[in-house]
């Protein structure tokens, strides 16, 4: 009577509506599977998922159970655990995008059980929440008014469980794809790192005793770490659900706490994302709106190699790219920059950048990857226009007025700074080579021509 839950990306048995499912038919085997596709795809994130394994597994033991960890392409991998154990039915959660579920059903069906996908734990499920007209939001702010009228579901409990007579074999919690895909400094992100999803609660409850009216106006100051909950990358591996946060914080704005309100409309931007990926599974190759696919886009160059290195001659974007690299995270404000310096002044196709980010993070989502990136573009729904371009100097003196961040990640000795040092490859030749700056007026005006050019 054994079931299998697979793990996927919800790391955490708190308000895990597959684990629950799994738990009320029999004796559950709890199963990661360590894919090396993803691996080489997300590398960072990959190595986020693996540095919350322990935590999982140490959480499951005390319950009388165990994780069973098991590497190599998933519908093979699925259909050897059932052949394996003889299980009955294999739970999870529906992947992200929800595409990426076919044939699963089919490797399972062939092992000779079913499969049952159960959503995921976000605010609301998807296509619950719909214009007057019965249609899905394209823009945000209606998207969010309809969201904060809506019931949200109270977090489902741990559940009890059973062990199996008998346990398959697991590999090692490691993940030595994603070290070696990462090609670059593990420690040096591991020390950046809180993994587990008791660390994730304690980091949300930690954030609703200091969160104040000001949130909305910090959360723009890269240099202000404490301005935010941090909680991206614990959403991202699912160590913490989106619906546990809200009532947290519900429960928190109950007691008077102020800024909440604000976080749960920055929460509910994660939601909207889920909700266009969901309704344009490729949104991460093609533009929301179809005459962009035709704009001049440059394709891969050295200026685009050098954004990737943080050598732009830039330095917010260079702090940026450079924090990103290093330690797998990049505070949203330095993110709309950088992104808005690839996709305008060096007109370069935003899936270009879209990929390195896919590569580089931590809390890689490829929903809120995709709406963001198409944001920054202008060829998303509901976009930025694209003749709005950022000046990545102005907004330096705007949020970082006091240099704080920039020096952090670019004076030699700072603590960033060292950490870049330590993680970026010999070959980048990062400390030998100086970046002269760039000349920002000519790639703003080389942007607005071409979208002149392309409204004629
Ligand atoms: C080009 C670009 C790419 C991005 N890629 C990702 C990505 O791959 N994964 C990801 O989780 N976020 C992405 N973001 C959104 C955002 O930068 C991060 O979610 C943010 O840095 C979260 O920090 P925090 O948890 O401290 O935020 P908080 O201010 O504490 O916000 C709470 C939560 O709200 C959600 N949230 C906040 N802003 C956004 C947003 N703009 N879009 C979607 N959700 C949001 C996050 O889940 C976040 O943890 C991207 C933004 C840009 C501009």
């Amino acid at each position: 009577m054994t079931v299998i839950c697979w793990f996927r990306r919800v790391l955490r048995l708190d308000d895990h509506p597959a684990l629950v499912a799994a738990a009320q038919e029999g004796p559950v085997i709890p199963l990661v599977i360590l894919d090396p596709l993803e691996a080489r795809a997300n590398p960072a994130s990959a190595q986020r998922q693996a540095m919350a394994l322990p935590d999982l597994d140490a959480s499951l033991r005390r319950l009388g159970s165990r994780l069973i960890v098991r590497r190599g392409d998933p519908g093979a991998v699925l259909a050897q655990v059932v052949r394996d154990t003889g299980a009955r039915a294999v739970h999870t959660t529906q992947g992200m995008p929800f595409a990426s579920d076919d044939g699963l059903d089919r490797a399972v069906e062939q092992a000779g059980t079913r499969l049952h996908l159960h959503p995921p734990a976000d605010l609301v499920p998807r296509g619950s929440v719909l214009t007057g007209s019965g249609t899905r939001f394209k823009v945000f702010t209606p998207f969010w008014r309809a969201l904060r009228k809506s019931h949200i579901a109270d977090p489902l409990p741990v559940p009890r469980l059973s062990a199996p007579d008998a346990w398959p074999n697991s590999d090692g919690l490691d993940w030595p794809e994603a070290r070696a895909a990462m090609n670059r400094g593990w420690d040096v992100m591991a020390r950046h790192v809180r993994a587990g999803e008791s660390a994730a609660h304690d980091r949300l409850d930690a954030f609703l005793e200091r969160v104040d009216a000001r949130y909305a106006e910090r959360r723009d100051i890269p240099a202000d770490g404490d301005a935010t909950s941090g909680l991206s990358d614990a959403l991202a591996v699912g160590e913490i659900s989106a619906r546990r946060l809200w009532h947290k914080a519900m429960n928190a704005q109950h007691h008077g706490r102020g800024g909440v309100e604000d976080l749960l409309r920055e929460l509910a931007w994660r939601d909207f994302a889920r909700e266009l990926f969901d309704a344009m599974p490729d949104m991460d190759r093609t533009c929301w709106r179809p005459e962009w696919n035709d704009f001049s886009w440059r394709g891969d160059s050295d200026e685009a190699q050098a954004w990737r290195q943080g050598r732009t001659g830039v330095a917010m974007v260079d702090a940026g790219m450079r924090e990103m690299f290093a330690i797998g995270r990049m505070h949203n404000r330095l993110r709309m920059i950088a992104a808005s310096y690839l996709v305008k002044h060096l007109m370069t196709d935003w899936r270009i950048g879209l990929d390195w980010f896919a590569c580089c993070l931590t809390d890689w989502d490829a929903a809120s990857n995709a709406m963001n990136w198409q944001w920054v573009a202008g060829c998303g729904p509901d976009a930025s226009p694209f003749f709005r371009v950022f000046n990545p100097d102005t907004q330096a003196a705007k949020f970082d007025g006091a240099r704080r961040y920039r020096d952090t990640w670019l004076v030699a000795g700072g603590a960033g700074a060292r950490d870049f040092a330590a993680a970026a490859p010999l070959s980048w030749g990062v400390d030998a080579r100086p970046v002269p700056p760039a000349d920002l007026d000519r790639g703003r005006q080389r942007a607005l021509d071409a979208y002149a050019a392309f409204r004629r």
